[in-house]
């Protein structure tokens, strides 16, 4: 039996192929380590569904979802087609789809100057609240829905608490049931029954607002948060600025109850950046933190830890695209990364 890993290269949109560029001789270099590899390489994004009406198609939807392990993504978006509806039933559909709950989103600082003290993990469900995409516009009216179901809830929470327990460290959860009393109603609940099954982790629920006046104030103070899908977006752009802003958080998606072979999305947080698309501005970082958070998945922790130290290798010796007030052109810096990999 063919036991390679088969992960699929989703470049989508803006700065995202210019990012996957910079990542896709990391796979050559795990290959090269013995890893066995089967790699998938798919256009859709703007430009496809501009030449073709595709989106994604049934077909490619049950290829990833069934053929492959994971999916190594750049972002979608693009100002062509402005309702961002090609971005809906790609991105939020693999999510949403393939179940993947759980959205981590790690704030480790490694970029000059950030404060190596902070440590902060954001676990975000990925799947439902807000961004479900239900809703109308009338005339003098719009409604969005939320939808919050106690699966979801308790997938994203148990991985949260079991993360926390792992690793000793605190959990809060950003939620505001004091006005959305039904949805995260569900979600202190659902925290009070996880409280009581892990004593060993010091756990508290705070207004998110609160939180967000408190996490500018002292990150120091934050282990883990857990948020439903639209405080988790919020509060992990918030995190990031502590390490150098958009061009370097990483993400990865997963179902911790495995519905299908396809169990992990690995995508940097950052959007496809209209506005510093195709000038090699964008900085890789994002990008290759994120294959590291694959790999580690993979339980190829080896690679995972020889990607993440190049990067910081990179940084520390000054290394820098112009978000980090430094030179570099997007190639540049993923060659001053991939030249520290050994
Ligand atoms: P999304 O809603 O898809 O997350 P967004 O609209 O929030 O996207 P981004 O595309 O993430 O926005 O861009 C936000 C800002 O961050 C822009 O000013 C963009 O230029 C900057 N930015 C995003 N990605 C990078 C990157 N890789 N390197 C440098 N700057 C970036």
């Amino acid at each position: 039996m063919d036991n390679s890993t088969r992960i699929a290269l989703l470049p989508g949109d803006g700065v995202g192929p210019e990012v996957m560029d910079e990542v896709r001789p990391c796979l050559a270099w795990a290959e090269a380590r013995g890893r066995r590899l089967v790699l998938l390489d798919l256009p859709h994004g703007a430009d496809h569904c501009l030449a073709t009406g595709e989106t994604l198609s049934e077909a490619v939807f049950l290829e990833l979802r069934d053929r492959c392990d994971a999916i190594l993504f750049g972002a979608v978006g693009d100002p062509r087609l402005p309702d961002g509806r090609h971005a809906e039933q790609i991105l939020l559909r693999l999510r949403q789809d393939l179940e993947l709950t759980v959205n981590f989103r790690p704030c480790r600082p490694v970029v000059v100057g950030s404060d190596p003290t902070i440590d902060i993990e954001v676990f975000r469900e990925n799947t439902e609240g807000p961004y479900c995409l239900q809703g109308t516009t009338e005339p003098g009216r719009a409604v969005d829905f939320a939808i919050h179901t106690e699966p979801a809830v308790r997938r994203l929470l148990e991985a949260a608490f079991q993360r926390a327990a792992a690793r000793g460290h605190s959990l809060t959860l950003a939620h505001k049931a004091n006005v959305l009393k039904h949805g995260h109603g569900l979600w202190m609940r659902v925290f009070g029954d996880l409280l009581a099954l892990y004593p060993q982790v010091v756990a508290k629920a705070l207004h998110a607002d609160a939180l967000l006046c408190a996490l500018v104030q002292d990150p120091r103070a934050f282990g883990l948060i857990a948020a439903d899908n639209y405080l988790g977006d919020l509060i992990s752009d918030l995190t990031a600025a502590y390490n150098g802003g958009m061009g370097v958080a990483p993400s990865l998606s997963w179902a911790p109850h495995h519905p299908f072979r396809c169990n992990a999305l690995a995508e940097p947080v950052h959007g496809s950046a209209p506005d510093i698309a195709g000038q090699g501005l964008a900085n890789p970082v994002g990008m290759f933190l994120s294959t590291a958070l694959l790999f580690r998945h993979l339980a190829w922790e080896a690679e995972a830890l020889a990607l993440e130290d190049a990067v910081a290798g990179a940084l520390k010796a000054g290394a820098a695209t112009r978000d980090l007030g430094g030179q570099l052109s997007t190639k540049a810096m993923g060659e001053a990364v991939r030249a520290r990999l050994s």
